[in-house]
């Protein structure tokens, strides 16, 4: 077994480039009194119509009362984007937020690896305000790429900002597992600890990577040991320029496709709720193919199989999350994407499915698994990991209580399902009872997990 310690010394001489997306979270922790004061206000009645609607977008408080008492009663993580700007009033006006702090895969993941000690991460977000740019650990490992005298130039971001570039705000409405409201006659009591996410959607925040700097990409490519791009959902289907989610698309796949030109990086995307369908078919459709490597949570593994044309799969781990289920889900996004590797990150256990010849053996990717649910548990023990030596907080976090009636699961779904052909391993998860904060766990599994592959690939020489 790789150890953490053996890990934070291969970081050390890897670099990562990260896009698409950063923004600000302002983060929420709902008590009873907040959720009561809400239904009480929409009503009861009104509330439980528009959640059998089940709205995808919010366009109106109601919209966003009925999604967050969806996320309550079941304990689901969720996120809807909020389409309408001018209730960015209502909420400021209505919630006193705890924290503010850096958000999106691209922030999370880059302060992330930078206090990791990677030798550099690449940080981009085509919009970069003093704001965001505070938001960022500051370390010169931690750089911004710019295009200066026509040459490209890693600078800090606070060297980088733009003073007029947009700011984008999620609110995060954070829920702790046993809080108790009541919705009519019924009494609710919270499952699991969670967040629901408002997203912002600014319309001038494309996800894209400017023009000027398209150029460089291939250069990038040949500076960093893998990439990991994230940020897809917030591509919206038409803008008022007339540019469209086609446009986006496009660009998005031209950029995979230049950041390997010069060198086969590997390219990880990091999936996340889409509640727009087309959009969610697109990333799929065109962009997982052209990755190597593609993580996403349970929810999500649902959803992406819906769009693959497996509604019944899908909706049998919606709403069972049998292991069994997920394996066989995993394989068919593994060979419909054409993927190397395929990681799935749950609530009670970390899976990798690839293929039988992948070069690392089954007890090297277990190690990968096993940085990753260490690093998401010292982040939901601490709030956050300011330096490698915070992982041992990680490391005596136990592993939970499901975590052996998991892996018989696992063991037995490996033997009804074949899987010769597939190299599939699982660990279960170590899991913080009371989480300081649940969000970014799933980013940082995802980078974690991705960069120790990375790493071991590259102790083996194969990378
Ligand atoms: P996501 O839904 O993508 O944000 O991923 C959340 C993941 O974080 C879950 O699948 C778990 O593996 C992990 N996680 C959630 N809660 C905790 C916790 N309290 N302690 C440690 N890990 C957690």
């Amino acid at each position: 077994m790789t150890t953490w310690q053996e890990f934070i010394k291969d970081f050390s001489e890897m670099s990562i480039f990260l896009a698409y997306n950063i923004n600000v979270d302002a983060i929420k922790v709902l008590r009873s009194e907040d959720i009561q004061k809400l239904i009480d206000e929409f009503g009861a009645d009104k509330i439980k119509k528009r959640l059998d609607e089940y709205p995808r977008e919010i366009n109106e408080p109601l919209d966003f009362v009925a999604r967050l008492v969806h996320a309550l009663k079941t304990g689901k993580p969720n996120a809807v984007p909020l389409m309408n700007p001018e209730l960015n009033s209502w909420f400021d006006s209505k919630f006193k937020y705890e924290t503010e702090r850096i958000g999106g895969q691209v922030g999370i993941i880059a302060n992330l690896l930078a206090n990791l000690n990677f030798k550099r991460v690449i940080a981009y977000s085509p919009v970069l305000s003093k704001k965001q740019a505070t938001m960022f650990v500051h370390r010169k490992n931690l750089l911004y790429p710019i295009i200066e005298d026509g040459k490209l130039s890693l600078k800090m971001p606070l060297e980088a900002y733009r003073e007029d570039d947009p700011l984008k705000i999620n609110r995060i409405f954070e829920f702790r597992k046993g809080t108790v409201f009541k919705l009519g006659s019924e009494t609710i009591e919270v499952p699991f600890s969670g967040r629901f996410i408002v997203s912002s959607r600014p319309e001038s925040v494309r996800i894209e990577i400017k023009e000027h700097l398209k150029p460089f990409l291939p250069e990038i490519g040949e500076m960093v040991d893998g990439a990991i791009l994230s940020g897809y959902q917030g591509i919206k289907e038409h803008y008022s320029d007339g540019k469209t989610a086609d446009y986006y698309f496009e660009k998005a796949k031209e950029d995979i496709r230049l950041l390997k030109k010069n060198k086969d990086v590997k390219v990880h995307v990091e999936f996340a709720s889409i509640q727009n369908k087309k959009i969610r078919k697109k990333v799929v459709k065109e962009i997982f193919p052209l990755a190597d490597s593609v993580g996403m949570d349970e929810a999500e593994i649902a959803h992406v199989l819906n769009v693959l044309g497996y509604p019944e799969l899908s909706d049998r781990i919606f709403n069972y999350n049998r292991i069994h289920d997920v394996v066989l889900g995993g394989k068919i996004i593994l060979d419909e994407a054409n993927l190397e590797i395929l990681q799935i990150h749950t609530i009670y256990y970390l899976m990798y499915i690839t293929r039988r010849e992948n070069p690392l053996s089954e007890e090297e990717l277990r190690s990968s698994l096993e940085l990753a649910t260490t690093l998401a548990a010292t982040r939901a023990f601490l709030g956050d990991i300011r330096n490698p030596g915070d992982i041992k907080v990680g490391t005596k976090i136990p592993y939970n209580e499901q975590g052996e009636f998991v892996k018989l699961r696992f063991e037995e779904a490996k033997r009804r399902l074949r899987s010769k052909e597939y190299k599939i391993v699982l660990i279960p998860t170590r899991l913080v009872k009371n989480p300081v904060n649940t969000v970014g766990l799933g980013d940082t599994i995802s980078a974690g997990a991705f960069t120790s592959y990375l790493a071991l690939l590259r102790e083996k020489g194969l990378y």
